[in-house]
This record gives structure tokens, sequence and C-alpha cells, in this order.
């Protein structure tokens, strides 16, 4: 009987000293919360951060972050977080006052910081409710520049992190060689086409096209949510002609409805290209950057 009890007491007394502090330690090392604004972003966070860190993306797959609103959840998430990532140049408008709002601690990485911008002259798309943004944001569509950015979130996580600074440093590597030879495969590819211009249905390739000396000879949406005109139709169809190309490109996150009419009046077809990805068969940055070249092989070679 004693004996029992004594066990009993031995039990309370090691969940006390053994179970409690063991909890508490695990708590201890929670993952680094990581807020990451659209998908690229997102998957680059988890090829260098790996199961040390939590990603919380902003943008749902298929919403285009030129017209984004974010809810008190994602508002929330932002304030909890460690590390936000970001395309920077203005793109993400709508984060920035929540930014001001969260946490001093937070840091920001700013992905177009120190990159070789492109002057957003066609319009002052993406600059949205800031004055700033003149630039183009699609960097990302360029890998090698997306080589920088893994160095950025590198730098960050190590900082958060001192501990797992090697974990993130091996990851980073092996990362930026996976994007080296996406970059070649993309090089080798388009080096064939016979089309070097194309039009699209926002202005999302000029980067991608600077790498790899292609030209966006045209873009349907002037502006973010911006019908275009009869002129501005007209100047595509005399683009189409001029380079004799048969194919508009449109995007799964807008309504394909304008490149649909587009392309009927002049006989071409319409093929989607993907700038964020998270889909689908597109989940990864790299899978979505080999969905994009497939299609455009498809329709330039
Ligand atoms: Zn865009």
């Amino acid at each position: 009987m004693l004996k029992l009890k004594m066990s009993k007491i031995a039990a309370i007394f090691l969940f006390f000293i053994i179970i409690i502090p063991l909890h508490t330690a695990f708590a201890a090392v929670d993952k680094i919360k990581v807020v990451a604004t659209i998908t690229p972003l997102a998957d680059f966070a988890k090829q260098v951060g790996g199961d040390k860190i939590e990603v919380i993306l902003l943008l749902p797959p298929g919403a285009s972050p030129h017209t984004y609103e974010p809810t008190p959840k994602i508002i929330r998430a932002i304030s909890e977080a460690k590390i936000f990532l970001k395309i920077g140049t203005g793109l993400e408008f709508w984060a920035d006052r929540i930014i001001k709002t969260a946490s001093a601690k937070i840091s920001i990485v700013d992905s177009s910081a120190g990159v070789d911008l492109i002057k957003d002259t066609r319009h002052s798309h993406h600059s949205g409710h800031n004055n700033h943004g003149n630039a183009d944001p699609h960097i990302w569509l360029d890998p090698l520049i997306c080589m920088e950015i893994i160095k950025k979130i590198e730098t960050a996580l190590s900082k958060a992190d001192p501990l797992n600074a090697l974990y993130y440093r091996k990851n980073a590597a092996a990362y930026c060689d996976k994007l080296r030879k996406l970059d070649k495969e993309i090089a080798d590819k388009t080096k064939l086409f016979r089309n070097r211009e194309y039009v699209t249905f926002h202005s999302a390739w000029n980067y991608f096209s600077r790498r790899y000396g292609l030209k966006v000879a045209a873009v349907i949406e002037e502006g973010p949510g911006k019908e275009p005109s009869p002129r501005h139709i007209k100047k595509i169809m005399e683009e189409l002609k001029r380079f004799n190309t048969r194919v508009i490109f449109a995007e799964p996150q807008f309504s394909p409805k304008i490149a649909e009419t587009i392309a009927r009046e002049a006989g071409a077809q319409v093929l989607f290209l993907d700038p964020i990805g998270g889909q689908k068969d597109k989940e990864t940055y790299i899978e979505m950057m080999q969905y994009n070249l497939a299609i455009m092989a498809k329709a330039l070679k």
C-alpha cells in the first residue's frame, strides 16, 4: 500500500521535474514565423528555412498582388511574425501600413533592394497608393535575381536564429544550385525561339525578357484593373501582325475575357503564363518556371 503510494508520488514528482521542463523547452524552440507576401517568396523561405521556420503566405493562390486587400486575420499574422518578406518597389502597398503599426521587432526583407530594377515607364502600374513605386516589381521572374533574394533570406534567418546559421547557409547554397540549373535550362531553350517578341496580359515579364533576350511587345492591361481602349486593342493587333505570332498570353490571376476577345479578332490562340504559381503542378517556383518555359516554347519556337 505504502509502496504504491510512494510510486504515485514519485510519478507526480517526475512529472513536475522532467515532463514540464521538457515541454517548456520545446515551446521555447518554437519555429520562426516568416510572413511572405507572394507564393514564390513563400517557397524561397521554405527552401532556406526548412523545418526550422513556419511560413505564412499572405496572398492566396490565384489572387493578384496588384488588387489585394488584406483581411483582419492576415493583419494579425503579420503582427506575430518575426520576419516579413516582401518584393518591394511598392507592390505590397497594402501591407506597408500594417507593418508600420506591427511590432517594431519584425525584420523586413526587401527583395528588390540593391537589384538592378527596370523602370516602369509604361504606366504607374503597381505604384498603387504610394509614390516610390516607379520600378517594375516582377523581379522574381529572373532566376538569377532570385539568387540575390535567397541570400537576403539566409541573412535574415541567420540573424533571427544564429544557432542554425549553418543549416540556413547549406540550404541556401543547395537551392542556388537549382536556380543556376533552371537559368541554364531557360537560356538554352529560349535561345531556340524563332519568335522573340510576345504579347502578355499584364507587364510581368520584363525581367524575364531582359535576362533571356526576349521582348514584351505589348501588354493588354495598361494598368491594374484597367480595360484596354479600342485604340490600345488596335495597337496590340498591329504588334501581333508585325512579329507574326498567333498567341496571346493570359494569366490565371485575371479573367481571360479581354485576351480572348482580342485573340478571336486577331485569329490568335490564348495560352496561360503564370507569374505567381502556387497551384496544382506549379506548387514550387521552379515548377512554375518550367511550366512557363514549356508554354512559351509551344508558342514561340
Ligand atoms: Zn504583376
